[in-house]
């Protein structure tokens, strides 16, 4: 058994030995000038994964998103999202700061087609900025982990297209939907104009995203990454961590699906807990009288999570928990709630 059941998000799991090895025996060159073999192929499987003609290997899920901004809008134009967000929330302001766009919040984390519709300005009206870009997440972080089901992403691209306006999906945990609904990666990519998914979560990668799209948009998202600093060098020992995690970590995540399920059914037997959200993937989020505390007596007996509010706590499945750690959460949260 280990010492420490990380429970704070899927972002903290360590390459595994098969991982380290294929990063190891990478074959690299100046991605700068377009020459690394291993980022190269990564990008062309990933283009292809998505039914996209070019992707684009990036440092971060939220440099993926700022490019996907910048690239498809023009400053002073309108972002429809969700007020939950990533992009809104977590990523410091960048979309405002760096991609200079105004934001229109909607209140639901799955973006419902018609308030979109009636969100939507392209009047000639010069008081008003037009929206040019609807971001979507799927997986929703904040949602509970909430998958989009695919008529809505496809009414969605729709509208899109009849406004003559983009669609970014913020595909973080891409893989997660996919395996939860049985859809796949094409059929979510297609609606969408661009779409990015992260390697670094769920997957198992130390570092990195990818952004898909035409080759025009990944032109201009190029040049972006560039002007970030993102631009990188011999970065063929990250993209073959990616293509060993295509390979070997996809599958898996239905493990975490089940295990965030079974921690729910253990602990709706608690007094005092609920649960505010469905966990259809691998986060659970419940509610509890006093979240720090508890998170504090639960770190005591070596299980971390998230106290996301003073009454939430955010406890996330990954490839570095297995059945064992998840009955030692369990008893720790017990505990830890009875005290
Ligand atoms: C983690 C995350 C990102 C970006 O993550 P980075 O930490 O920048 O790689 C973007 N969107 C969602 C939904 C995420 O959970």
């Amino acid at each position: 058994m280990k010492e420490i059941v990380d429970l704070r998000s899927d972002t903290i799991t360590r390459p595994t030995p098969g991982m380290r090895e294929a990063m190891a025996k990478a074959e690299v060159g100046d991605d700068v000038f377009g020459e690394d073999p291993t980022v190269n192929t990564l990008q062309q499987r990933c283009a292809q994964l998505l039914g996209k003609e070019a992707a684009l290997f990036v440092p971060s899920g939220t440099m993926a998103n700022l490019l996907a901004a910048c690239s498809q809008t023009t400053p002073g134009d309108t972002v429809i999202l969700s007020r939950d967000a990533h992009m809104f929330h977590y990523e410091s302001g960048g979309v405002a700061r760096i991609g200079g766009l105004m934001t229109k919040l909607i209140d639901s984390p799955i973006l419902d087609p018609d308030a979109v519709t009636d969100a939507i300005n392209l009047s000639d009206d010069d008081h008003f900025s037009h929206t040019t870009l609807i971001e979507i997440e799927n997986t929703m972080n904040r949602g509970g982990g909430a998958v989009y089901p695919l008529k809505t992403v496809q009414a969605l691209g729709a509208i899109a297209r009849e406004n003559g306006i983009r669609l970014h999906c913020d595909g973080a945990r891409l893989f997660n939907a996919v395996i939860a609904e049985g859809v796949s990666p094409v059929e979510y990519a297609a609606p969408c104009d661009t779409v990015s998914f992260c390697f670094s979560k769920g997957l198992g990668c130390p570092v990195g995203s990818i952004l898909a799209g035409s080759r025009e948009t990944i032109v201009k998202a190029h040049r972006y990454r560039k002007m970030a600093g993102g631009g990188m060098r011999q970065a063929g020992v990250l993209a073959a961590a990616a293509l060993y995690a295509l390979d070997h970590h996809i599958d898996r995540l239905a493990d975490d699906h089940r295990r965030a399920k079974q921690i729910r059914e253990a602990m709706a037997a608690i007094p005092g807990v609920s649960f505010p959200l469905d966990s259809p993937t691998n986060m659970v989020f419940f509610d509890v009288p006093a979240a720090p505390r508890i998170v504090t007596r639960a770190a005591e007996q070596g299980v971390l999570a998230f106290d996301v509010s003073p009454t939430r706590i955010r406890a996330v499945f990954h490839l570095d928990v297995d059945d064992c750690d998840m009955n030692c959460a369990i008893e720790a949260f017990r505990r830890a709630v009875n005290c």
